[in-house]
């Protein structure tokens, strides 16, 4: 620590503040942009000042010693069920980070994962790590289209869904949001949108999600910074100031254009 930077800050500007984030499975569980979260995290760490580390992980990598945050994406019925031996490998080591606060995005297919089960529509039973308290079927009727969904902490909160899933949420379990309009959410039934525990987000939403949600690309990131580094301190200079705003503008006007967007 550089004493002279003053009390209760890591170091001057342009001192290397790594945040590690593990982007899971990206070969067989990324579909409609769910690549962009990456990015988006990737890109605003650096303007507030930290170093991004990006790991892929896939079936059969070494996993990544340090580990501040984890993104994961949604897929086809049949990436998940490719995944599936090789995600329960890594399980415990999963469940070890949620219990530790490490925050984690989970989109749709692995938002599915990381409940109790996946039941196919073909009758597979694909087996989920039980981080949430929430079990999903697969129904003829896919639910698809632009998702306005209202949570007291981020907002509204717009996306996309395009799922065959219903998941129906255990008595207790936090929802991510509530559906507006027309949108489904977990199961088209009960209003519900994702799902909440720890630092750890679950839902439908692709888009990609972050690039028009900068509230929920800024949660993970003081989450993690937090947790590393015990506060979330951004270092800006003008410039990535000024780039950020531009940034957050797009995401307004990105914002207005899906939501006027009928289904
Ligand atoms: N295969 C899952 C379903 O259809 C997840 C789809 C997705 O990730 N978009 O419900």
């Amino acid at each position: 620590m550089d004493e002279a930077n003053g009390a209760g800050q890591a170091g001057p500007l342009g001192q290397s503040r790594p945040i590690d984030v593990v982007s899971l499975y990206p070969k067989d569980m990324n579909i409609y942009g769910d690549w962009g979260n990456v990015l988006t995290i990737r890109r605003r760490l650096k303007l507030y000042g930290y170093e991004p580390r990006i790991h892929t992980y896939n079936q059969g990598d070494p996993w990544p010693e340090q580990v501040d945050m984890v993104l994961g994406g949604g897929g086809q019925d049949s990436g998940q069920e490719k995944i599936s031996d090789d995600f329960f490998k890594r399980a415990d080591t999963l469940r070890a980070l949620v219990a530790d606060d490490v925050p984690m995005l989970m989109i749709c297919g692995m938002y599915q994962l990381f409940g109790e089960y996946f039941e196919t529509i073909d009758g597979t039973r694909l087996d989920g790590i039980g981080v949430f308290g929430v079990y999903t079927e697969g129904r003829e009727q896919r639910m698809i289209g632009n998702l306005v969904e209202h949570s007291d902490q981020f907002g509204d909160i717009i996306g996309y869904e395009n799922h065959s899933g219903q998941t129906f949420l255990r008595d207790g379990v936090e929802p991510l949001g509530h559906v507006e309009g027309e949108g489904r959410g977990n199961n088209g039934e009960d209003g519900t949108e994702g799902a909440r525990v720890h630092n750890v987000i679950g839902t439908y939403m692709h888009g990609s999600l972050l690039p028009k949600n900068p509230k929920i690309s800024d949660f993970l990131i003081a989450a993690a910074a937090t947790r590393r580094y015990g506060e979330f301190r951004p270092w800006q200079e003008e410039g990535q100031k000024a780039e950020l705003a531009r940034i957050d503008e797009t995401a307004a006007n990105a914002r207005r254009v899906a939501a006027s967007r009928p289904r």
